[in-house]
């Protein structure tokens, strides 16, 4: 089993790094970082692979992810059709009522949300996805089981230098008592708001900066869910025909139908914040970006994106260094002009 853990560059953003790809770093740099996975592209070390039933076509389902090299992205290949590929990219989203699906000249990959949520969170910027149906498997609801396969997989560095989307000032989008807004910021941090009209749920919030220790740990786990009075419409929507009580969370009137429980008692609002990072991750660039998520579903979370990604001027392309080196400038800055140090960061 690869070893975690948590390292910390000038306070700035934080990572993981598998013991595994030691060797590899040393190959990349003399000496070496402990920031360089931050730094340079990364991708997996070895091919990893699950199976299991897709949560809204009920279809048996076997992905296999593989490295791919840098600017690459996460590309999926349908092997079920010649390996047809389907980059995760906001220009390929077609349907975002209940998840999140994306299609290329009529080839469809649905449910794309939790697995993309766990390549961004732990750091993956390319990977091929072999798959060979049309929906990407549910297993357990949560990201715990890709958190997993990436652990068991490990992570190899490029020498290619990351390049990171720095919001340069606010985005909001708005309708229908929703919003979802992004503010400038040097960490990727988000806020989520949910409101349900339920005894176990009503309103919860969640503040974080997402580092892949932190999604691992507070947010990974939180399996999808859904409510005993709407499944009827939503199998009359074609919906839902792989859920089960493995691989959802049930409310009832009163309580969950799970045998087990809740994993959290905000377990509805950490999914949200899996679900909304898996949706920001079709910017196909790690964000730095506070976002801040009320009442928002996929298809508020993909218009943020599309507004984002359709006006230049709303963000830059900045490597970690540049981060890092204007952080200490404004410290400096601070310094010399006599501000205490403790507010200079
Ligand atoms: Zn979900």
């Amino acid at each position: 089993m690869t070893q975690w853990r948590m390292l910390t560059c000038c306070g700035i953003i934080t990572c993981l790094v598998s013991s595994s790809s030691l060797e590899d770093r040393a190959s990349l740099e003399s000496p070496v970082r402990f920031d360089t996975p931050l730094r340079f592209e990364t991708t997996v070390q070895r091919p990893v692979e699950a199976e299991g039933i897709g949560l809204h076509h009920g279809v048996n389902v076997k992905i296999r992810i593989l490295p791919a090299p840098p600017m690459t992205g996460i590309v999926f290949l349908r092997t079920d059709l010649d390996r047809f590929p389907i980059a995760a990219s906001w220009r390929h989203v077609a349907r975002v009522s209940y998840a999140t699906s994306l299609m290329r000249q009529g080839v469809l990959i649905s449910t794309t949300e939790h697995l993309l949520s766990v390549f961004y969170s732990m750091g993956i910027d390319n990977a091929y996805v072999e798959i060979d149906n049309l929906e990407v498997p549910i297993l357990d609801g949560s990201g715990d089981p890709f958190v997993s396969l990436i652990q068991q997989a490990g992570i190899r560095v490029y020498r290619r230098r990351k390049r990171y989307l720095h919001i340069r000032r606010e985005v909001t989008v708005e309708a229908q008592g929703k919003r979802i807004s992004i503010l400038p910021s040097d960490t990727f941090a988000l806020s989520c708001h949910v409101y349900f009209d339920h005894p176990l749920v009503g309103h919860q919030r969640m503040d974080m900066e997402v580092t892949p220790e932190a999604y691992a740990r507070e947010i990974a786990p939180a399996r999808t869910f859904g409510f005993a009075w709407e499944l009827e419409a939503m199998r009359d929507m074609g919906l839902i025909r792989g859920a089960t009580l493995e691989s959802a969370v049930l409310f009832d009137r009163e309580g969950v139908q799970n045998p087990e429980g809740l994993r959290f008692r905000d377990e509805p609002c950490r999914h949200k914040a899996l679900d909304l990072i898996g949706d920001l991750a079709l910017i196909g660039k790690p964000l730095l970006g506070h976002v801040i998520a009320e009442r928002a579903g996929h298809a508020m979370h993909t218009a943020l994106v599309a507004r984002i990604m359709s006006d230049p001027s709303l963000y830059e392309l900045v490597t970690y260094d540049q981060i890092g080196a204007r952080a200490v400038s404004s410290m400096a800055a601070s310094a010399s002009a006599g501000a205490p140090a403790a507010m200079a960061v």
